[in-house]
């Protein structure tokens, strides 16, 4: 006799305990059962019901089967069983990112295609995560007999029908009932059939291509980009584009001669809301084979859409990060637009970068890897400086249009001048003038770290979250304080030092003061804000932006998110305000953030027929980064940062490994992050030829988040298999001294200084 046991591993598992359990596979599941099959097992001392992700199969002798096997309880239908694909990469992300397998497997599934353990009638059973996608379509198959004499409702149903099938709801709000329905179908006149929601999510944009004709520059880097979609082999490159110069032209093209191979396409874009036109433009070009995921999407759209991608449906996908796992096959080429963007870094379990997994991805494809930005990244610069992937360069604007001139604004001289505003007066008298010609401003405001805070007048206290080391943030509607990290909210407004029982003075710096100053200044400019607080409903990005793009507004003013992306013509002032406590910010990213963020937004204005200006405020006006990103001078910065990151010794010239601590008790969190590094440290001094460095135990840049403590080492390390495998043992022998219990652990290989 043989057994079939599967070897599985189950949710809510921690990084510390994420082994394999062995379960037999009954014969009644037996044809059902394979590797990347989600099971349903009694797990633990209680035989509680447990979802879990089958990752082996094996036939064993009856004999040589472990003792007191348990039996699966159920596997879920095909459709969810994670392919081969799907199935490799969780195992990616498990070996690379140190995750569970089971966190893996929901990075790579969307939630609607997930299941959960429950007890139904005292049974173990599994239950969709999503239920009702789906939904009743009524069709007219017969005539209505005129005996019985039908009523007036069946006759409006028939009516209605006539014009083609509806589903129940649409006959519902014409008020037709399901015991209507119902009736009719049992008389045989329609006929019901259970199908997919259909959702078209972006049926308002027509389907309407215009031939390209790519310039010159863009013409030659398609040429040089061609013989690598058109092999069979995956390569990767890089096109390095100033802002405005055609890079999603280039893109279009590529994605074209992509389905004439008969392969596919994936585009990441890093957030949806903020580029509805790279949707737009690949909608109107290439009609409704484009599938989307991203985060903004409910969960049944986002099903739907995977479901259509899983069966086959879908030429090209675009999303943000977590598209990079859609179930695409065939795919030939995969892009990666503004690839500076830290949204590709997933900052929960899975830490993935979605670099890596594309490569991956266009390893197992072999496809195209093409990476996008006016500012890449100097790793990935400096992988294509020396040859690992292609570099493509567009160095104009298309149309010849002339970036935007740029001049600095000195706010040390408007301070001593007596301006206590944070809009200078020459930004007001600029904006004022682009108002008299009817034209755009942008005005970017990077709000990080200058938000309204409580002070006190009297001995300087700052009013901080309970839970978290921050400080609060004043919220004006709401006439509240509130935590930006776990949401604690203080009302009404403390007036009174809670330390010394001075008064309280609410100031700072933030969007929605600079909006109270500009309409006090300018009262008749229509302003249009736009920021976390003001963009929390569904849609309303797009819905702003397009309103901005009617000029509706006559100023756009908003945190990051005006930077990107957007092509508006009557835009030709940009406003940088506050960009100062960016470039004096920790983590070794800091002035890569900033140059490449100035640089694009600088690029918003002056794109079509009218010149674009630019104004920068700063403290610093000779600092060599701003003055670098206002020329525009890429290459440039890319030699001062690169000697940095090899002077002090940063990516791409090590990696960098964040592994961070958090427990209940700061002493015991301390204490075992400092163990934590003896044993790295021991296991490390085995293998001398070894490159590794071991900074801390430090606390944390915010040392407590929902009254938790948190502390880091800081590992520059070379990121490969003897490594990780280092790390596992050390992570192993962390959890014999059973220290787990004092403070868990993270990894990331993405950070750049703090979780
Ligand atoms: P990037 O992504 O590099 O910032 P875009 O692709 O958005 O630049 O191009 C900037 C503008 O120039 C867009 O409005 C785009 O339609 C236009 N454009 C660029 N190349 C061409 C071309 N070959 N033919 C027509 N329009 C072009
Ligand atoms: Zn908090």
């Amino acid at each position: 006799m043989t057994l079939s046991i599967a070897q599985v591993a189950v949710d809510n598992a921690t990084i510390h305990f994420d082994k394999l359990y062995s379960y037999q596979i009954p014969e009644r599941l037996s044809t059902v059962v394979w590797p990347g099959s989600m099971v349903l097992v009694p797990f633990g001392r209680g035989d509680k019901p447990r979802m879990a992700v089958v990752l082996k199969v094996d036939t064993v002798d009856e004999q040589a089967a472990p003792k007191r096997l348990k039996t699966l309880h159920d596997a879920a239908p095909e459709q969810a069983r994670l392919t081969p694909d799907l199935l490799e990469l969780v195992r990616f992300l498990k070996e690379r990112t140190f995750c569970t397998w089971f966190e893996a497997v929901k990075a790579v599934i969307p939630y609607g295609a997930q299941y959960r353990a429950a007890i139904v009638n005292g049974k173990p059973v599994m239950q969709n995560r999503l239920t009702r996608s789906t939904e009743r379509v009524y069709t007219l198959v017969g005539e209505l007999p005129q005996k019985p004499k039908p009523g007036p409702r069946q006759l409006a149903a028939v009516e209605a029908l006539r014009k083609g099938p509806l589903t129940a709801h649409q006959l519902d709000e014409v008020g037709i009932s399901k015991p209507t329905l119902d009736t009719l179908c049992k008389k045989g006149v329609l006929a019901v059939a259970q199908q997919d929601k259909a959702l078209d999510l972006f049926g308002n944009i027509p389907f309407d291509p215009h031939p390209i004709t790519l310039a010159e520059e863009q013409q030659r880097a398609y040429d040089a980009l061609l013989p690598d979609l058109e092999d069979a082999a995956p390569h990767a490159a890089l096109l390095h584009g100033v802002t405005g110069s055609g890079k999603t032209v280039v893109f279009l093209k590529l994605i074209e001669r992509t389905l004439a191979l008969g392969r596919k396409a994936l585009v990441l874009v890093p957030e949806i809301s903020l580029t509805p036109q790279m949707i737009r433009r690949l909608k109107s070009t290439f009609g409704s084979r484009l599938a989307v995921q991203h985060s903004a999407l409910n969960n049944t759209e986002r099903l739907l859409q995977w479901r259509r991608i899983q069966q086959g449906n879908a030429d090209i996908v675009v999303g943000t990060r977590s598209a990079v796992f859609a179930p695409l096959q065939n795919i030939g080429l995969i892009i990666i637009d503004e690839e500076q963007e830290h949204t590709y870094q997933s900052e929960s379990a899975p830490r993935y970068d979605a670099h890596d997994v594309a490569k991956k991805r266009a390893a197992m494809e072999n496809a195209l890897l093409l990476f996008a930005s006016a500012t890449p990244l100097t790793e990935t610069y400096h992988a294509a400086e020396s040859g690992k992937y292609k570099l493509l360069t567009l160095t104009k604007r298309y149309g010849g249009m002339p970036l935007p001139q740029v001049d600095f604004i000195d706010m040390r001289a408007e301070l001593a001048s007596g301006n206590p505003r944070e809009v200078s007066n020459r930004m007001v008298r600029e904006l004022q003038e682009n108002l008299e010609n009817g034209e755009q401003s942008i005005l970017l405001l990077n709000r990080r770290g200058y938000h309204t805070v409580g002070m006190c007048v009297t001995c300087g206290h700052v009013l901080k979250c309970p839970n978290c080391s921050v400080p609060l943030v004043y919220h004006k509607p709401q006439q509240a304080l509130m935590c930006h990290h776990c949401g604690h909210t203080v009302r009404p407004l403390p007036q009174i030092c809670p330390e010394c029982g001075g008064n309280l003075n609410y100031s700072g710096f933030g969007t929605q003061r600079v909006e109270e100053e500009l309409s006090e200044l300018l009262p008749t400019a229509r302003i249009l804000r736009m920021d976390q607080d003001s963009t929390g409903q569904k849609n309303s990005h797009e819905t702003m932006l397009a309103q901005f793009g009617n000029q509706e507004y006559d100023i756009l003013l908003g945190t990051q998110m005006v930077a990107k992306g957007l092509d508006f013509e009557k835009v030709t002032l940009v406003g940088v305000l506050g960009i100062d406590s960016l470039l004096f910010g920790q983590g070794f990213r800091a002035y890569e953030s900033v140059f490449s963020l100035v640089t694009q937004v600088i690029g918003r204005g002056g794109r079509a027929a009218l010149p674009g200006r630019a104004l920068i405020q700063t403290t610093v006006p000779n600092h060599p980064v701003l003055q670098l990103a206002a020329e525009q001078e890429y290459e440039a910065f890319y030699r001062e940062e690169i000697a940095f990151r090899k002077f002090g010794l940063y990516p791409p010239f090590c990696s960098f490994c964040v592994v961070g601590f958090v427990g209940a008790q700061e002493g015991a969190v301390a204490m075992a992050a400092h163990r934590f590094g003896i044993l790295l440290a021991e296991r490390a001094a085995e293998q001398p030829q070894m490159p590794l460095r071991l900074l801390g135990p430090a606390p944390m840049a915010i040392t407590m988040l929902n009254g938790k403590y948190r502390y880091k080492l800081t590992l520059k390390c070379r990121n490969d298999a003897a490594f990780r495998a280092l790390l596992r043992q050390t992570l192993e022998a962390y959890a014999q001294e059973k220290l787990p219990q004092k403070a868990s652990v993270i990894l990331d290989f993405n950070s750049d200084g703090d979780l």
